[in-house]
This record gives C-alpha cells, sequence and structure tokens, in this order.
C-alpha cells in the first residue's frame, strides 16, 4: 500500500483529524528518498513549513504507529528511520566497527521471509539487517 493511502486508513480508523501538516511532512519524507533522522525533519522540513518541534515529534510517533515509517535498529548518536514503503525494497548491511550502512537486495531472502507463515502471529512487516565488517574497515 502506498503511504498516503496508509496515512488515510490509519487516520480514518482512528478517528483521527487529516491535516496539512501530517500530509506535508509525509509528503516531505517521501521525497527525501533516504533514510532519516529527527534532526532531518528538524533541521530542514521544520524550518521550511514553520512547524513545531513537538508537532515533529507527534506526526513521526504516528507514522511509526501506523507502519508507515520503520525505525532502524543502526549503530550510532540518532535514530534511523526510513519510510516503510522504501525500505520493504532492499536490506541492510551494517558495520560493527564505523556503523557504515549499505543497502543491498536479495530476492530470494526476501520472498522466503515474507512467505513465513506464523501461528497466532500476524506479520505486518520485515527487515534483513546483515552485521559485519566493511572493506575499509578490514584493509586499515
Ligand atoms: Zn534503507
Ligand atoms: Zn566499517
Amino acid at each position: 500500500m502506498k503511504s498516503i493511502e496508509k496515512l488515510e486508513k490509519y487516520l480514518k480508523e482512528h478517528e483521527l483529524r487529516h491535516t496539512l501538516e501530517r500530509t506535508s511532512m509525509l509528503e516531505y519524507i517521501i521525497q527525501l528518498d533516504n533514510h532519516f533522522s529527527i534532526n532531518t525533519l528538524m533541521n530542514d522540513f521544520a524550518t521550511t513549513h514553520h512547524i513545531s518541534k513537538m508537532s515533529v515529534y507527534r506526526n513521526l510517533e504516528l507514522f511509526l504507529k501506523a507502519g508507515i515509517v520503520v525505525m532502524h535498529p543502526f549503530p550510532g548518536d540518532e535514530i534511523i528511520y526510513e519510510l516503510m514503503e522504501r525500505a520493504e525494497t532492499h536490506s541492510h548491511r551494517i558495520c560493527t566497527l564505523c556503523g557504515a550502512v549499505k543497502e543491498f537486495h536479495d530476492a530470494k531472502a526476501t520472498k522466503l521471509l515474507r512467505s513465513h507463515r506464523f501461528k497466532g502471529f500476524t506479520m505486518k512487516s520485515n527487515h534483513i539487517y546483515i552485521y559485519g565488517i566493511c572493506s575499509k574497515c578490514r584493509d586499515k
């Protein structure tokens, strides 16, 4: 499902107001087409759109709950987020020494994971994280 449709569905189901602010924040995240942090939103989006930090946090919280945005377990000082729709197209490879993150695609592994059925549990999303040492760190 497209991110905008997901937002509309979530708002409807939870009887929440449809605000221009929420839509424009989601549109901003869509056009970023990359991983982002709270700082990305604060330094760029919040300033140009005159939106308070509190609203940015609240909207992000809502996007996480609605499964529109995913929080990645990447190392580092900042929490890294990504649009679910985008994150579902690839997996992540993480260097445990320098924290470098690379996206990769493995259709076979993704298919296997997605086809898995759990008893008494409904899968909503899934992500593959591979931890290791990058070539830069290895060659040091
Ligand atoms: Zn990614
Ligand atoms: Zn490294």
